[in-house]
């Protein structure tokens, strides 16, 4: 035990570390793992790399996690997840092993699966979702033996725990960093550890996940635990854009922002990051670097403390799919209590809010409900309960844009700037002032391409 002790303050105060993270599509086969191979072996630093699933597995995963699917379609799900998994080990070493390590978890998979088919439970359903995780991590450790790094496949859920909350469980931050220096830490002086993104395990030893794109938060997390230098993402654009350079070709990589812009992108959907990613790297003060594995000498985007310049405009963001509820009760007027009993019914259901405007009758709330969770989040419980206190319409298709930059709430004409602009559309929920960083708005989905396109190309030519 001592010597692992020294071994591990050895790492930490003496050697840089680096935590990277690679996405879906970054380990999607096996010509993409290999690039990523190659950017672990040039970069020494490297020792603790997280891996997502193989880009279309979550959702193949997703589709099981459904109720009443019949056999033929679970067969045939699960048939596609193995093609994916087949074609990266035909080209690896130990191919037979390999394959039979991958049919040993997708006959676990598919017991799951089947489970899941008779008897809903979302505790099933976080079992089903981390079986791609636990594919590509094996998978990736064999590419990166195979380069010539030594490398280490190892089970996250040793270290994150969660709580039971399945589809968003929350971690145990002070248990992660004690496991991780027990655990991880004494592993890096001779391997490079590859693990899971987006799973965790609760205290009845039950996987859990962290919700959709969770692997960047698990590689920021594990960032903290282990005291490291940088966190570095590795994706399939070359940096965080202006906007999503799938809305628009105008759209730029940004070279440096600031953890207070960057973080409300990734609140307000920009979903080249998880929205939490960036709280334990500001904690911490570690710098994040998001870039392309598959142009990585293309550099990317510095995420940082703070940065040289700081534009009024930095970026638009785009969240679809959220869900504008407004409660209507006339007992609102004059009377103290009734926001208090609202908050108290969307605390009871784990709901957060996001945006929130008043008027002197009626509240109106949006939710976020993100592409491919596995739960709907206003439920008819939810509903129910609010009309026991007051009149209530929900709304669907709507998305919410955001505009991140500085100052926004105390520079004299952004409204006008913005909103001249796009004076076409009907624009709601204006929330600007609560932060510094950002001002948004909800649109109708069908408009909300040509709103960030216009607003782009005025606020960015
Ligand atoms: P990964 O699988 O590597 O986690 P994601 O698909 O989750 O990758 O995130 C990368 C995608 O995020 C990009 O392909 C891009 O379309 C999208 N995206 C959305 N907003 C932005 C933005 N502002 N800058 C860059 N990419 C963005
Ligand atoms: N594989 C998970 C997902 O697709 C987690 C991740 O990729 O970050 O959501
Ligand atoms: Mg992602």
């Amino acid at each position: 035990m001592p010597a692992k002790n020294i071994s591990s303050k050895l790492i930490s105060t003496h050697s840089r570390l680096t935590v990277a993270k690679f996405g879906g599509t970054s380990v999607a086969d096996h010509k993409a793992m290999l690039r990523c191979a190659s950017i672990i072996k040039n970069d020494q630093s490297t020792k603790v790399v997280i891996v997502s699933a193989s880009a279309g597995v979550t959702n193949h995963l997703v589709r099981l996690c459904q109720e009443n699917i019949e056999r033929v379609e679970r067969e045939s799900i699960i048939n596609k997840i193995r093609d994916i998994q087949f074609n990266i080990t035909q080209y690896l070493e130990n191919e037979a092993r390999l394959n039979s390590q991958i049919n040993n978890l997708l006959d676990e998979l598919a017991d799951f699966a089947f489970k899941q088919s008779q008897n809903y439970s979302s505790q099933t359903s976080d079992a089903i979702l981390s079986f791609g995780e636990q594919m590509s991590s094996l998978l990736f450790t064999q590419v990166l033996n195979s380069f010539g790094v030594k490398a280490q496949c190892f089970d996250v859920r040793q270290v994150m725990k969660t709580n039971s909350l399945y589809g968003k469980a929350v971690v145990d931050i002070a248990q992660l960093k004690v496991h991780a220096d027990k655990i991880l830490q004494p592993k890096l002086s001779e391997y490079v550890v590859v693990t899971q993104g987006f799973i965790g395990q609760d205290g009845l030893s039950h996987t859990t996940t962290l919700g959709r794109g969770g692997s960047d938060y698990s590689a920021a997390l594990l960032a903290e635990a282990l005291d490291a230098d940088n966190l570095s993402i590795w994706t399939d654009v070359v940096g965080i854009f202006t906007t999503d350079p799938r809305i628009t070709d105008q759209a730029r990589a940004i070279k440096e922002i600031s953890f207070g812009e960057a973080a409300e992108m990734a609140t307000f959907g920009a979903k080249i990051l998880h929205p939490a990613t960036l709280i334990p790297a500001m904690r911490q003060n570690i710098p994040v670097f998001v870039g392309s594995s598959k142009e990585p000498k293309k550099g990317g985007t510095r995420i940082q403390k703070s940065v040289e310049s700081n534009p009024t405009y930095r970026s638009i963001a785009l969240r679809r799919e959220q869900t504008l509820v407004t409660v209507k009760s006339p007992a609102m007027l004059h009377a103290n209590g009734f926001l208090v009993k609202v908050f108290a019914i969307l605390a009871k259901h784990e709901l957060s809010v996001d945006l929130i405007t008043t008027s002197e009758i009626s509240v109106a709330l949006t939710f976020d409900n993100p592409t491919g969770s596995t739960q709907s989040l206003i439920t008819h419980a939810v509903v129910q309960e609010l009309e026991q206190l007051c009149e209530v319409t929900v709304e669907h298709g709507l998305s919410l844009v955001a505009v991140i930059g500085n100052k926004l709430h105390s520079t004299k004409g952004v409204g006008g700037t913005i909103f001249d602009k796009i004076t076409n559309f009907n624009i709601r929920m204006i929330c600007q002032g609560a932060s510094a960083n950002n001002l948004c708005f909800l649109v109708p989905e069908s408009d909300a391409n040509t709103v960030v396109e216009q607003l782009h190309n005025s606020l960015f030519a």
